[in-house]
């Protein structure tokens, strides 16, 4: 497995924000405990370059975020605060995901993690929101219709709807989507009905659940459809928006789940992967706030994917 960490992703510092630095030096701190980091191949990489990031984003936009960074602006949007070092660690983390993108379609090795901050599911096109400033996954899936594949999944497990994500492809038929994810809840979008329109119609996949649903219930939910539309796309490459705030003890999301859910979850998207594209897969960290059971979750959503393959 490749594995993407990087201390430069504390100088995003949103002080006593949930999206906090002390949640990425955690990971990295239970990475090298557990012995990811021992057992990973680790790459070196640059930052995303305008040209990925415009892929996805504005220049007015990334000009604005530029702007607000060197003048270590603060609160930006109602949720999302920026500092002097957040357009390196933004620029980093989608960086990560397209290093890795490259790595995985060129056989390098199967599956790459993406330990990386800010999180990325909820940016648009032209605008930060929800602690998100760069759309990393969105970015990647770009990136890697731009290397020729024709037809990525994107899964996205995070308790919140990938608002941003289904937004930048909700028209494009090579970028399939399934989120699974707390309603009702922030942001709000996410129904049933959301299936994308156009060329896109009937390769967007919402699946909203109850805050109450049973662990069992909420993985059965995820696989039945993704392996559906999995099916339906025949996917080249996986991508995954890994959050980990559905913990029952996450403290800005919260559904049921407990860190040997993320294991079970982990075992199936690898196995998923290798059905249907080789085991290619990249996994990219989104939200999960609770500072020590997200670490736990990331071990054991890795020891799921580890394990798959032996
Ligand atoms: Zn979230």
């Amino acid at each position: 497995m490749l594995l993407y960490h990087h201390s430069d992703f504390a100088l995003h510092n949103t002080q006593s924000h949930p999206e906090s630095v002390a949640r990425i030096t955690n990971v990295n701190q239970m990475l090298a405990d557990s012995g990811w980091v021992e057992r990973c191949t680790l790459p070196t990489w640059n930052p995303a370059s305008h040209v990925q990031c415009q892929r996805n984003h504005s220049r007015t936009y990334l000009k604005e975020l530029e702007d607000w960074c060197q003048n270590d602006a603060g609160r930006v949007e109602v949720d999302t605060v920026v500092s002097k070092g957040s357009w390196t660690a933004a620029t980093l983390a989608a960086g990560a995901v397209c290093d890795a993108i490259e790595r995985v379609v060129a056989a390098e090795d199967n599956t790459a993690f993406c330990a990386i901050r800010p999180p990325g599911h909820h940016a648009l096109p032209e605008s930060a929101m929800g602690f998100c400033l760069l759309n990393n996954i969105a970015i990647g899936a770009l990136h890697a219709r731009s290397l020729g594949l024709n037809r990525v999944l994107i899964i996205d497990w995070d308790v919140h709807h990938g608002n941003g994500t289904q937004a930048t492809f909700w028209e494009d038929p090579s970028v399939g989507f399934v989120s699974i994810h707390r309603s009702p809840f922030y942001p709000g979008t996410g129904s049933a009905d959301e299936t994308g329109s156009g060329k896109g119609l009937g390769t967007k996949v919402n699946i909203p659940v109850a805050a109450s649903i049973a662990p069992d219930e909420f993985l059965k939910r995820l696989f039945e459809s993704t392996e559906k539309i999995a099916n339906q796309m025949k996917p080249e490459l996986i991508l995954l928006s890994a959050g980990f705030d559905a913990h029952r003890n996450d403290p800005v999301g919260g559904l049921t789940l407990e860190s040997e859910h993320y294991l079970q979850a982990g075992n199936w998207i690898a196995a998923l992967a290798r059905q249907h594209c080789s085991g290619k897969l990249v996994s990219i960290l989104e939200g999960g706030y609770h500072l020590k059971h997200m670490p736990e979750c990331v071990d054991a959503h890795l020891q799921g994917i580890a394990s798959e393959r032996v």
